[in-house]
């Protein structure tokens, strides 16, 4: 599997050959092969559990391929969590990886709890890594499988959704966690998937939402994937609702190809496709943006078997393969995955993957990676030999904003915190603040509830009231601020408002469950 550097189109169209990661490689195939920088340098993490283990074999591997890379090593993870740094990373580890660009991370352990936010999705907001890539192919028969066709590529947006991490709590009995999905961020990965499919002969890219219910948030991703899906003729396309499409994934893998699919729903859906591969230690990722990229193994720091050299290293291995594609090394990614691959079809196997009938030897962390070095040069008889194309770049056009619509405001839902009887006494209550804005409906965990709701409805202490500016009166922000000073006149609780508009007199909002 290859990773291009990204090339970027200025809005004239023009190509601007530019390669982020690697500015020593300019302009045409021919200067870059003149060019060929003698290192790369990238920033190295060596993680907590079983990432010292693995992150050694890899490197170890990587040294004797002859790799053209240096590194500086960083702290990051668990220690510096429980240090008292809550995010995990210091200056000192930032500067590093902006500097060098490219990072090759083991796995941290996040500590449960404590208001610890997760490293991993930090460093790839803050980096700009947009579009995390996860090949999960099969290695049937040398690995056992239910799925031996199984050879599919899930490009998971990276930088928003539910991992945005924005959660409130609003009242005794309610939390809550935004999700945010832009018309950028779907453009962005979802352009990714097209490309990447065109430039990788994928032959189809599936989109997987769940848009029959976030129709909105999950409506705005299927939207654009049919927009951008048009300018691919070339490429076959479908659409998934995420419960179906991931029952289908786990079933009969050789029906996808290349799915593309928003942040939570792609985590989720690549560790399944992973271990249904054979095992969730087989599986590298990298995470790319305009300037920085990052390469993982997709599996976490698997604590329990951490320090009894007996964690499977291929998926820090294959992210490692997938990072020499990306600096411009495809001459050493290919030797190495070459190596990998012989020593998986002679049956030398990890813990994990390792089946009597299929498997011949039963090795530990070390012995693993001497196997691979043991095979440097060799190519694999049954699995592929790698054969990656050199110099080729993944284009991508710079996001244009569209021409703003005529946005108008149509009302408010106030959420209050009560904790009160009947319904009938909220409406009432909130029917005195009624000013030129009127309440039209009550919603309680998104199901109206007033007017005519079910007895039956369970009920917290959260409640979503809609007021609506009828539309003969003018659309003015004015009304709001009143009405909240008569809700804390009249002693209601409330805990947020969402603007209601209409964009080119189309509702940015959703109707109550029921109305
Ligand atoms: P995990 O991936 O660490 O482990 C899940 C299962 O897979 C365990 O049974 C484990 O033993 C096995 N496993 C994982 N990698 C393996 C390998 N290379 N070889 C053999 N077996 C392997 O998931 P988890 O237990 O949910 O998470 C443990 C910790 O890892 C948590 O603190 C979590 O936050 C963190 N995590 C980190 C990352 C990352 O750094 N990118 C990703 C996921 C989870």
């Amino acid at each position: 599997m290859l990773i291009a550097a990204a090339r970027f189109l200025r809005k004239d169209n023009h190509l601007v050959k530019k390669f982020p990661f690697f500015p020593l490689l300019v302009t045409t195939t021919e200067s870059i092969n003149k060019t060929k920088p003698i290192m790369q340098k990238i920033t190295v993490a060596k993680g907590d559990g079983i990432g010292p283990e693995i992150m050694d074999a890899t490197l170890s591997i990587l040294k004797a391929a002859n790799a053209r890379i240096e590194w500086d090593e960083i702290e990051i993870g668990e220690q510096l969590y429980l240090s008292g740094n809550t995010s995990g990373i210091d200056k000192k580890a930032w500067d590093k990886i902006v500097g060098n660009q490219v990072f090759l991370k083991a796995p941290i352990t996040t500590p449960q709890g404590g208001g610890y936010k997760s490293l991993n999705v930090t460093m790839r907001k803050t980096l700009g890594l947009y579009a995390n890539i996860r090949p999960c192919k099969s290695f049937h028969p040398f690995v056992a499988t239910k799925h031996p066709e199984m050879d599919v590529v899930i490009i998971r947006e990276n930088e928003e959704d539910l991992y945005a991490g924005i959660e409130h709590r609003q009242t005794e009995e309610v939390v809550q966690c935004l999700k945010l999905i832009s018309r950028p961020g779907c453009e962005k990965i979802i352009r990714y998937a097209f490309e990447y499919a065109r430039l990788y002969k994928r032959k189809k890219v599936s989109c997987f939402v769940k848009d029959n219910i976030m129709k909105m948030t999950d409506g705005l991703f299927h939207t654009i994937f049919k927009e951008i899906a048009v300018e691919y003729p070339d490429i076959e396309t479908d659409n998934w609702i995420i419960d179906i499409g991931a029952a289908r994934l786990a079933d009969t893998p050789e029906m996808f190809d290349v799915i593309v699919t928003a942040n939570l729903y792609g985590d989720v859906i690549s560790d399944i496709a992973a271990q249904i591969t054979g095992s969730v230690g087989l599986a590298g990722s990298a995470n790319i943006g305009q300037k920085c990229a990052m390469f993982e193994a997709i599996h976490g720091s698997a604590p329990p078997i951490a320090g009894q050299n007996v964690a499977n290293p291929s998926g820090l291995l294959r992210a490692a393969v997938m990072m020499l594609s990306h600096i411009g090394q495809q001459d050493v990614a290919e030797i190495v995955k070459n190596a990998w691959a012989c020593t998986i079809e002679e049956g030398i196997h990890t813990a994990d993957i390792y089946k009597e009938n299929v498997s011949r030897q039963l090795v530990g962390t070390r012995e693993f990676a001497q196997a691979v070095i043991a095979r440097i040069d060799k190519q694999p008889s049954i699995i592929p030999v790698a054969d990656y194309e050199k110099d080729v770049q993944l284009l991508l056009p710079v996001y244009a904003r569209k021409t703003p619509a005529k946005k108008v405001l149509k009302g408010v839902d106030v959420f209050v915190d009560w904790k009160g009887g009947e319904v009938e006494e909220l409406a009432s209550s909130l029917q005195r603040l009624n000013n030129g804005i009127e309440l039209t409906m009550i919603t309680n965990r998104g199901v109206k509830v007033w007017p005519e709701g079910f007895n039956e409805t369970f009920c917290t202490d959260h409640w979503r009231c809609r007021y609506e500016i009828p539309s003969e009166r003018a659309a003015e922000k004015g009304y709001i601020p009143d009405l909240l000073r008569k809700a804390i006149s009249e002693n209601i609780d409330v805990i947020k408002t969402e603007n209601l508009y209409e964009f080119d007199g189309v509702k940015g909002f959703s109707l109550g469950q029921g109305q």
